[in-house]
């Protein structure tokens, strides 16, 4: 075993529907602009722009149904529901056709952002980090396995705010599919057993305020609930 000098750090991980065991997470890749009518509210042309990759820390990951805190540094942190989606194989270059191989299993999470900060980011042209990997920026629900679920195409995913839908799409609204956006993104990185990937958020985006209860679905996956304090 290492000896390390500091205390080793926590694995990151997220629970599984039905059984004690735990999901470790290596790095959590996120899809930005994967639905049109999203791309269109923030403000671009979707037949002109193709989505794209950002990164969040393992470790901002929010489980157990725990309460997000509102971070410190913004008063404009916006809900993003999005689908994860869990890898247990990786590699370089996946072909679309064995890109499903990979896939252990999916769930809720989602892509809290700091929309003051990342707007000032896009302004001057710098990384998004401190609009989007901020501590516990990535409220999860369990995952279930593609063996129980097989792998979502299609079916509503939708957020609800204090009970009122605010978003609503459908999976088979995104851009990018899981497989397309597991092989392109193996062209940019080496993929491995234990990232995941956040599929990116159907329209509706808009900002919390302290209490309000966030209850997030993706039909044939699973829910999400999360209370902002
Ligand atoms: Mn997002």
């Amino acid at each position: 075993m290492t000896d390390y000098v500091i205390k080793q750090p926590v694995q990151a991980s997220l629970p599984i529907r039905g059984s004690d065991q735990q999901f470790p997470v290596r790095r959590v890749y996120c899809v930005g602009r994967n639905y049109a009518a999203h791309t269109i509210e923030m403000g671009g042309d979707p037949d002109r722009e193709v989505p794209f990759f950002f990164q969040k820390n393992p470790d901002n990951l929010l489980t157990g149904g725990a309460d997000f805190p509102y971070p410190v540094k913004s008063n404009d942190v916006h809900h993003e529901i999005e689908m994860v989606v869990a890898l247990q194989a990786g590699g370089t270059d996946i072909s679309l056709e064995s890109a499903l191989d990979c896939v252990w299993g999916y769930g809720v999470a989602l892509d809290m952002t700091r929309r003051d900060l990342q707007g000032e980011c896009k302004k001057a042209g710098r990384p998004w980090e401190i609009g989007k990997a901020f501590e516990k920026s990535a409220p999860a629900s369990e995952l279930v396995p593609a063996s129980e679920i097989g792998h979502p195409t299609d079916g509503e995913i939708w957020l609800k705010v204090n009970g009122e839908k605010r978003q609503q799409g459908d999976l088979n609204h995104m851009i990018w599919k899981v497989a397309e956006m597991i092989s392109y993104l193996s062209g940019l990185f080496e993929l491995a057993p234990g990232d995941i990937i956040l599929s990116g958020t159907p329209s509706g985006v808009g900002p919390v305020e302290r209490g309000d209860v966030l209850e997030g679905h993706i039909d044939g996956v699973g829910d999400l609930h999360c209370k902002v304090v």
